[in-house]
């Protein structure tokens, strides 16, 4: 396990600070599932508060955005968008469409690597049942992956496809936005120290018992290894990477990650680690960068401020973004 990471930007320490305990403070925990992966809580609070009703109300968020932009329920914003877009344009609620607003900065920001609109074809992978489209269906249906399809009229808050087949999926951000609100939630709670995450995206404020916190990376092809431990504060940290949802046939890995230029899974990493201020920029980064690879997606992270990159290519070998590189 290498733990010689340090970062200035992030104040990534090497160090085994003493721990001072608080006894008149406790650590609230709490794992549930959500947006169809793990979430976990911790948080300390004073011994004379409970601390479940912050507790319920993060859950609550996490429920209420995953009922507002889940692909899967057709009850959901996001379904509706899929649904009726391509015919007339749909007013949608202001919530929604800022994370499609933020998506599409995205999208230009990554020169159409991250793009919501890979879903024209991606809804036909199915990782668990170990289904993919045809080279026919690719084929079809790639001219409807393009953010450009997707009209935002900022005026009237509605929504129009361009392209018949358009279909849409948050699933490279919607995570990261809503880690983003649970910190937000508990922020103004007065709670100081907090870990929230939700799959692969984490964000902590404040301190773990006085000391830093520390946050594994996995290791892309060893489940029960981790690459690094990272000792963080206040930071935001996001891994995408081919091994959570894929399926191998013929000797290819077909994965969660689709590549908007060709309708397969993007193949030149195996793991993509992003530190950020928030939540939503190293959600949608790290998917961004894994699509673009190890030379673009490092250059679009170091022309980034604040922003910092831990890539593991194909062949298992790790590399870093300049200014982690700088600090080694
Ligand atoms: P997870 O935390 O679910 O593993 P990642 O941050 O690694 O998510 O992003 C993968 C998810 O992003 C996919 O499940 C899919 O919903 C979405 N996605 C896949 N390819 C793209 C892309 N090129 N642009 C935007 N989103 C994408
Ligand atoms: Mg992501």
């Amino acid at each position: 396990m290498n733990t010689l990471l340090s970062k200035a930007k992030f104040v990534i320490l090497i160090s085994t600070l003493l721990t001072s305990f608080d006894a008149d403070c406790k650590w609230i925990k709490h794992s549930f599932e959500v947006m169809g992966t793990q979430s976990n809580i911790e948080f300390e609070v004073s011994k004379l508060k409970d601390g479940s009703n912050s507790l319920q109300q993060v859950i609550n968020e996490m429920h209420r955005i995953d009922a507002l932009m889940s692909p899967f329920k057709p009850a959901s914003e996001l379904s509706k968008l899929n649904r009726l877009a391509s015919t007339h344009p749909v007013h949608i609620s202001k919530e929604l469409f800022e994370l499609l607003v933020k998506s599409e900065e995205f999208s230009k920001l990554t020169k159409g690597a991250f793009d919501i609109s890979f879903s024209s074809v991606g809804y036909l992978y199915d990782y668990r049942n170990s289904v993919k489209p045809t080279e026919k269906q690719i084929e079809n249906l790639k001219k409807n992956i393009n953010y450009q399809s997707i009209h935002l009229n900022k005026e009237n808050q509605t929504i129009k496809f361009v392209q018949p087949l358009v279909k849409i999926d948050l699933g490279g951000i919607a995570k990261g936005y809503a880690v983003d609100q649970c910190i937000q939630i508990l922020k103004k709670n007065g709670i100081v120290n907090a870990y929230v995450s939700a799959g692969g995206d984490s964000r902590i404020i404040g301190k773990k018992d006085d000391r830093l916190w520390y946050i594994g990376i996995k290791h892309p092809r060893n489940k029960n290894k981790l690459l690094v431990n990272l000792p963080l504060e206040e930071v935001s940290i996001s891994t995408s990477g081919d091994y959570e949802r894929f399926f191998v046939r013929d000797g290819i890995r077909y994965h969660h990650i689709i590549d908007p230029k060709t309708g397969d899974s993007a193949r030149e990493l195996q793991s993509v680690t992003i530190l950020a201020p928030t939540s939503t920029t190293a959600d949608a980064l790290s998917t961004s960068v894994f699509v673009l690879g190890l030379d673009k997606g490092l250059s679009l992270i170091n022309n980034l401020s604040d922003i910092s990159a831990i890539l593991v290519d194909s062949q298992g070998q790790l590399h870093y973004s300049d200014d982690i590189d700088r600090l080694k």
